[in-house]
């Protein structure tokens, strides 16, 4: 049985750079909550691999400022989550570029909110691909050389959706659930090899994936568009506001730190109380 790892408990809390040396692949990082995670494990020290969908100048426009601002290695995958082979030669070519792969955050996801009897099957299916499976098979292509190396560490950006359902959501909280149950398997299967695997589950931030769901929302619901900010969004959250990228960016980049190396197999929810009620 192995009973130490390569790692050394550490008492500092949040220190910058402490990530120097590192290098992570973040899916979904073109947008929202992974933007957000990206620049935060950048200004930590750690090279990034930026992942999704976006115009090319405005993904050149990030890697140039992240890496002039931070002195970190920056590069860029075209990946589509939704295929295996992509995120394998996603993989491939962070190995390439950084030598090592120490972080995978799993955050690229997709939404559709529709009644269950209308919910239509290709959303279904793209959904079970981009917010679960995705994981799945990165994951399974970066653990062997994080098990080699005795250390790594994964987070997958969940949703108070993995611990809670709301009606309409139906294959986004069968992902999300999924991602938790993925995550406590994954974590136990290499926990003697200094790897920790956690997800992250944040309630309400306002990215683009929010603000498409409010007209959805204001439909299947009949709802206003203001109700459902006021009325169903915003009422989930007992601190009546919103999450923010930086605030699941920091947590991130917390787990990464030596300190955090206890914390495996967790479901966190970041969610102002959601889930406490
Ligand atoms: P977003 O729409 O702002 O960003 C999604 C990112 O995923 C973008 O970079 C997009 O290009 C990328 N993406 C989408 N499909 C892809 C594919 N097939 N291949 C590669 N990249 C793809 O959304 P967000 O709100 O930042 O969501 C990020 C993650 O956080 C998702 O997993 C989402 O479920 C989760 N989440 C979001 C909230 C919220 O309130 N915004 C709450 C809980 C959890």
């Amino acid at each position: 049985m192995q009973l130490i790892t390569n790692e050394t408990a550490s008492t500092e809390f949040g220190p910058r750079r402490d990530l120097r040396g590192k290098s992570a692949i973040v899916t979904g990082s073109t947008s929202g909550i992974g933007l957000g995670i990206a620049k935060a494990l950048a200004a930590s020290g750690s090279n990034v691999m930026l992942n999704g969908f976006a115009e090319r100048d405005t993904i050149e426009r990030t890697l140039d400022e992240f890496s002039a601002t931070y002195g970190v290695r920056m590069v860029y995958s075209a990946a589509d989550m939704s295929k295996p082979e992509d995120i394998n030669r996603m993989v491939g070519e962070a190995r390439n570029a950084f030598g090592n792969i120490d972080v995978l955050v799993n955050n690229a996801g997709i939404q559709h909110v529709e009644p269950v009897e209308t919910f239509p099957i290709e959303k279904w299916n793209a959904i079970l691909a981009i917010d679960l499976s995705a994981a799945f098979h990165a994951a399974r292509a970066v653990i062997p050389e994080m098990k080699e190396r005795k250390w790594g560490r994964i987070i997958n950006i969940a949703s108070a959706h993995a611990l809670v359902a709301s009606p309409y959501k139906s294959a986004y909280v069968a992902a999300k659930h999924g991602i938790s149950g993925l995550t406590k398997t994954i974590a136990l299967e290499t926990a003697e090899f200094g790897i920790t695997v956690n997800a992250i589950c944040p309630g309400y931030v306002l990215t683009p994936l929010v603000e498409k769901q409010i007209p959805e929302t204001a439909k299947a619901r009949g709802l206003t568009e203001e109700q459902v900010v006021r009325d169903v969004l915003l009422h989930a959250q007992p601190t009546r506001r919103f999450v923010t990228t930086e605030e699941i960016g920091a947590l991130t980049v917390f787990l990464c730190t030596s300190s955090a190396r206890s914390i495996t197999g967790a479901s966190i929810p970041v969610e102002g109380g959601w889930t406490a009620q």
